[in-house]
């Protein structure tokens, strides 16, 4: 069974509503490789053909975020962004146009996130690392 599918399940058994407005929010989540703010995930909706008005989203995001299908992210910028949250990975942030892009480390840096809590004794629950800069289009 898809994760679509299976998180679709839980709602249902959990007695929430299923809204094609739901589901297509889940469905862009799930697709995108990148975190959305409500706007982005606006205009992505348009796109499939669906009106919801502001409020909508945002609590459907609100609902997202407390069945912890997605997160929120914050970068600074003063715009709330939210992903889902599947695998650990970091952020590079281009301060010039706004854009986000998800990285996955390779060994190292994660190597040394550990080393760093290890060796301070620190148990962490969440973690976020990002990376500020210019991207390839904007330098
Ligand atoms: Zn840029
Ligand atoms: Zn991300
Ligand atoms: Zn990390």
């Amino acid at each position: 069974m898809s994760r679509f599918n299976a998180i679709l399940d839980r709602f249902r058994a959990d007695g929430h509503r299923i809204t094609k407005a739901r589901e297509n929010i889940l469905k862009i989540f799930l697709a995108s490789k990148v975190p959305l703010s409500a706007a982005e995930l606006n205009s992505r909706l348009v796109t499939v053909n669906i009106t919801v008005n502001k409020t909508t989203i945002y609590r459907e995001i609100d609902f997202l975020k407390k069945q912890k299908i997605i997160r929120e992210l914050q970068f600074g910028d003063g715009k709330k962004r939210f992903e889902w949250p599947d695998n650990h990975h970091h952020h590079l942030v281009c301060i010039s146009c706004d854009s986000i892009e998800c990285i996955e480390l390779d060994g190292c840096l994660e190597a040394e996130e550990k080393k760093i809590l290890k060796e301070n004794n620190f148990k962490t629950i969440n973690h976020s690392l990002e990376f500020q800069g210019l991207c390839a289009k904007c330098q």
